[in-house]
């Protein structure tokens, strides 16, 4: 069985747990904005001028200024005409999908598809195809095969697991040429693809209707909730028919006001991109010539690939007994058992260099 880690302190890059100080090497915050002064300053300023709970779901005044002005900042960093904010990425997944399909629509979604894109397919009732994972052939296969009237691409763009990405544009091509709507996640490229705009950005991909971007608050900016970027009438769609925005208590202002900071210093472009990926090409180099396993992976999640379960469990303990932290991932949730490590701007060239040499001495 497994069971939750929790810390004793904040989140970054080291952290405690049980007692023990670890490198922390398991954190989706990758540019450490969640303990930045301005994001956990602006929370504090919007519990006491907001309250500390937001009382109903949006449509019922549960809702500040402050979440109507991180709609429209999210839609202008994107240059989309609009935005709408889920509580988390799960609840966008989960609301927006069946908002966007239906039991008469027909959905294609990539094998390794997040479990929230997959049970967003599975409450939609529409018809779902999997693809081989970024297999365009195959993707494209399905969709000359379908007669759905109404069809939906669904992809990260960045795989959460293996940390490889979609080949975006050609997916973009076949969403136009079977006119499909395309459905991005975004939720590891936030932050950290395209000035932290994502990948579509990063692509160029034109925002147009049919093209719906994803994305969270709870990775790379260090707070929590989720967007769905898009055309206007997308928007107001969702807005009128995601389960998930109509029946559930709106975010607390604390929340949206660290989003906010968050989102304002990646916009100004004061946020550490640079480092991070710095530390990520640094990481990567050292782990080469190690003869370890990675999935070939194009982001800050380096995954290292073993062939049994007891194997990753017992190098996860052993590297906690060294004082770092660095998960083991494991099936259902993977196919393959592995290390999941995920690098931070936070991280120092030491804390870097100490896991290198800690896993090459425990793996001799
Ligand atoms: C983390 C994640 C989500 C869920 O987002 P939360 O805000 O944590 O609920 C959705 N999709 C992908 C690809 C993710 O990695």
């Amino acid at each position: 069985m497994r069971a939750a880690r929790d810390r004793e302190g904040l989140q970054g890059r080291i952290v405690s747990i049980s007692g023990a100080r670890l490198l922390n090497f398991a954190s989706n915050d990758y540019l450490g904005l969640s303990a930045h002064p301005d994001v956990t300053g602006a929370a504090q300023k919007a519990v006491l001028e907001y309250g500390a709970g937001s009382g109903a779901a949006r449509l019922l005044a549960g809702g500040t200024l402050l979440h109507q002005r991180l709609e429209e900042e999210t839609a202008k960093f994107l240059g989309r005409e609009s935005a709408i904010i889920f509580n988390s990425g799960y609840h966008a997944n989960l609301g927006a999908i069946p908002a966007l399909s239906g039991p008469e629509a027909e959905i294609f979604s990539d094998e390794l598809n997040h479990a929230s894109i997959i049970d967003g397919c599975r409450l939609s009732r529409a018809k779902v195809h999997i693809y081989k994972h970024k297999d365009n052939g195959h993707l494209e296969d399905l969709l000359k095969a379908s007669g759905a009237r109404k069809k939906l691409i669904a992809t990260e763009s960045v795989f959460s697991m293996d940390g490889d990405t979609a080949p975006l544009e050609e997916i973009f091509h076949l969403s136009e040429k079977y006119n499909a709507l395309l459905y991005v996640d975004e939720a590891h490229a936030i932050g950290v693809f395209g000035g932290g705009r994502g990948l579509v950005s990063q692509l160029d991909l034109p925002p147009i209707p049919r093209l719906v971007q994803m994305g969270t608050f709870g990775k790379a900016l260090g707070s929590y909730g989720a967007f769905i970027a898009a055309d206007k009438d997308i928007i107001a769609w969702l807005q009128n028919t995601a389960r998930t925005f109509l029946f559930s208590t709106a975010l607390p202002s604390s929340i949206i006001g660290a989003s906010l900071a968050a989102l304002e210093i990646v916009s100004t472009g004061k946020a550490p991109i640079k480092t991070l990926w710095a530390n990520r090409d640094f990481l990567l180099n050292g782990l080469k010539n190690s003869g370890l396993v990675l999935c070939p992976t194009e982001s800050p999640i380096i995954p290292i690939l073993f062939d049994s379960v007891e194997e990753v469990n017992e190098l996860s303990k052993k590297l906690f007994d060294s004082g770092i932290y660095a998960p083991a991932i494991r099936p259902p949730t993977v196919k393959r058992p592995r290390l999941r490590i995920t690098v931070s701007a936070s991280h120092e060239e030491g804390d870097i260099g100490k896991l290198v040499a800690t896993l090459k001495l425990l793996l001799r």
